[in-house]
């Protein structure tokens, strides 16, 4: 796809918010860890106000779900048992687990959602991280392929002892992407869910593009870049989002499965395409893979672009997408 245009008339846009601003309508949430943002367009405060309500109890349903912390959630019974027995689950925790493998097998994996098997290890809050013996001790469990799935038991079982998996790297975008749908469903045709480093956009902004700017990695409230996108999603990857320093070393969420420590390839990758699912977990992968493999994997896939901002902070662009102005 070409994408050159997507960096063209960021300016003119802003000026969108003139047009009847009662019925735009914005709410704010800290679910799933994170903290979310939902703007749309509705006439109608009532009908605004229950679309509004739909998204969050949405995004709590999935985190009831998917949630590691939470011990009654699906996958946290899935950690539990499934290393004895196949675990019985929804289809729908099936299905993104699928999806999970999936793109494990498309980017090598570089994406892995057993890397938790040494992620759990990390405490970011607490500055805390595992001794090089407990990473080895922890590595061979990381491996997507000791995953298996029974679609028509649906159940999900391990083929290896202390196998954890952790879909933080894929359900804020899966979240998001679903939250579209349920508006698309209440007749909301202009809207943005955001989710941390996620958002889905329904729509334009009533004529004009909606902005999502791409922060500077090391200098927080910089954008390096605003894109005016119709209708996508796109997903920030970064070592800015939870991570603690050491000995002058930055400790992060995002852990190469090969060493089971925090990749150091890149401070930032953005992906943009038409499904927040994917573009999460690809920003997740491109995040992993660094700046050139990482462009070689989305410039073989159709439908996808990426920013990338590497160790050094120097940017990188996929082939459809033009260098875009330096951003104000
Ligand atoms: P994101 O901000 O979408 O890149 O998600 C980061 C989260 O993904 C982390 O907090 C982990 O929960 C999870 N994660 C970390 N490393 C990986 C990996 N190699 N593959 C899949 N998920 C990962
Ligand atoms: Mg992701």
């Amino acid at each position: 796809m070409n994408r050159a245009h997507v960096f063209l008339g960021a300016v003119a846009s802003i000026l969108a918010a003139g047009d009847a601003a009662a019925a735009w309508h914005e709410d704010e949430a800290a679910i799933m860890g994170t903290g979310m943002r939902l703007e749309l367009w509705l006439e109608d405060e009532a009908a605004a106000r229950a679309a509004i309500e739909s998204v969050w109890q949405e995004m709590h349903r999935i985190d009831r779900l998917m949630s590691t912390y939470k011990e009654d959630s699906e996958i946290s019974a899935v950690n539990r048992h499934a290393a004895a027995r196949p675990v019985e689950v929804s289809r729908e925790l099936l299905d993104l687990v699928g999806e999970s493998l999936e793109l494990s097998r498309l980017t090598g994996g570089a994406f892995d959602i057993t890397y938790a098997s040494v992620g759990y290890l990390y405490d970011y809050r607490e500055g805390h991280r595992p001794s090089d013996q407990e990473i080895a001790a922890a590595l061979p469990a990381v491996d997507y392929r000791h995953v298996r799935l029974d679609a028509d038991a649906s159940t999900v079982s391990f083929t290896a002892p202390g196998v954890r998996i952790d879909l933080g790297g894929i359900a804020k975008g899966y979240a998001v992407e679903r939250a579209a749908g349920l508006l698309r469903g209440q007749g909301v045709e202009h809207a943005i869910v955001t989710a941390g480093g996620d958002s889905r956009i329904v729509g334009d902004r009533r004529g004009k593009p909606w902005i999502v700017g791409i922060r500077d990695p090391r200098a927080s409230g910089r954008m390096i870049a605003r894109l005016p996108l119709v209708d996508e999603a796109i997903s920030t990857s970064g070592d800015y989002e939870r991570f603690f320093e050491a000995d002058g070393v930055r400790y992060h969420h995002i852990i190469a499965p090969a060493s089971g420590r925090s990749a150091r390839q890149v401070r930032s990758a953005t992906v943009i395409g038409p499904d927040a699912t994917r573009t999460d977990g690809l920003s997740t992968s491109v995040f992993v893979l660094g700046a050139e493999r990482g462009l070689e994997l989305i410039d073989a896939l159709p439908d996808v672009e990426a920013v990338i901002v590497d160790s050094q902070g120097r940017l990188h662009y996929s082939r459809g997408l033009e260098r875009p102005r330096e951003a104000t």
